[in-house]
This record gives C-alpha cells, structure tokens and sequence, in this order.
C-alpha cells in the first residue's frame, strides 16, 4: 500500500469513526440483527426496513466497537441505503473477496469499499470490518444474531 492510499485510508476510518452516518435507531424496522465479535469486542446492532419489492428503504446501526467496525459499518449503511437486496449481495461478495483474497480487481470496485483493502495488512482486523456486513446479511436473511467466532 504506497503513503498516499494509507494516509486516505486512515483518514476515512477516523472520519467515519469519529461522525458515523447512519448511526441509531429506524422508527420503523421490519428486519434486524445483532452482530458480535469476541475476538475484538465489536458489537452492532443493525436495524433495516425492506420494502415489500425488496429494496433497503433505511437503514441504522447502533453499537460499540472499534474504530474499523463502526466506520466499516458507517460507510456500509450509506452504500447499501436505497439498493436493492441482490445489489447488497453483490457489494457483500466484493467486499468479502477483497478482504480476504487479493483477486478482485480494486479498480472495478466502488472506491469506499476499494478503501478497505488496506484492511488486509492487518489479518486480525478483517472480522472488524467485515462485521456489519455479515450482521446486515444476518437481518435481510431473518436471523436475529450473529459471531465471527
Ligand atoms: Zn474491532
């Protein structure tokens, strides 16, 4: 990862971290999940509300956890608000590849997750960042509770 990429990177964690977007609790959920991660301590809670036709109308997090997850989890509930659920899935997928292989192309990628891939240089933060999106799997599929471990 040369300076430059490292320096944007942590410079959007600590943003997120520090302001999260979508951060609290929906009025109205038909769909949530609680997601834990022992290992670091992580734990969201991720609230959605799915339309009848299957798109992510809103959705929040709330929680505690490390820098990586929460603006993991802030970032992610700004990309997928709006999408459809075969959408998420996708974004879900690249998300996962890219964190834990290096054969995904970055370039093809949105640039907030492409971000993440400085993740990979730290092995024991990938369950941080991959959290929230495993939780957000978790609600769209019914399943009220998740671990990574
Ligand atoms: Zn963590």
């Amino acid at each position: 990862m040369d300076l430059e990429f490292r320096e944007l990177y942590q410079q959007l964690i600590l943003d997120h971290n520090k302001n999260p977007k979508n951060f609290g609790k929906l009025q109205v959920c038909n769909h949530q999940s609680v997601g834990m991660n022992p290992l670091c301590g992580d734990h969201l809670k991720i609230e959605v509300n799915i339309s009848p036709n299957q798109y992510i109308e809103d959705i929040k997090f709330s929680g505690d956890g490390c820098a990586i997850s929460r603006a993991s989890a802030s970032i992610m509930t700004s990309i997928v608000k709006g999408k459809s659920i075969p959408e998420v899935k996708i974004y879900f997928e690249q998300f996962h590849s890219l964190l834990t292989t290096d054969a995904i192309p970055e370039d093809d990628l949105d640039e907030r997750i492409a971000i993440f891939s400085g993740v990979r240089e730290f092995p024991a933060r990938v369950k941080c960042a991959t959290l929230c999106w495993h939780t957000l799997l978790a609600a769209v599929n019914g399943k009220e509770n998740i671990s990574t471990e």
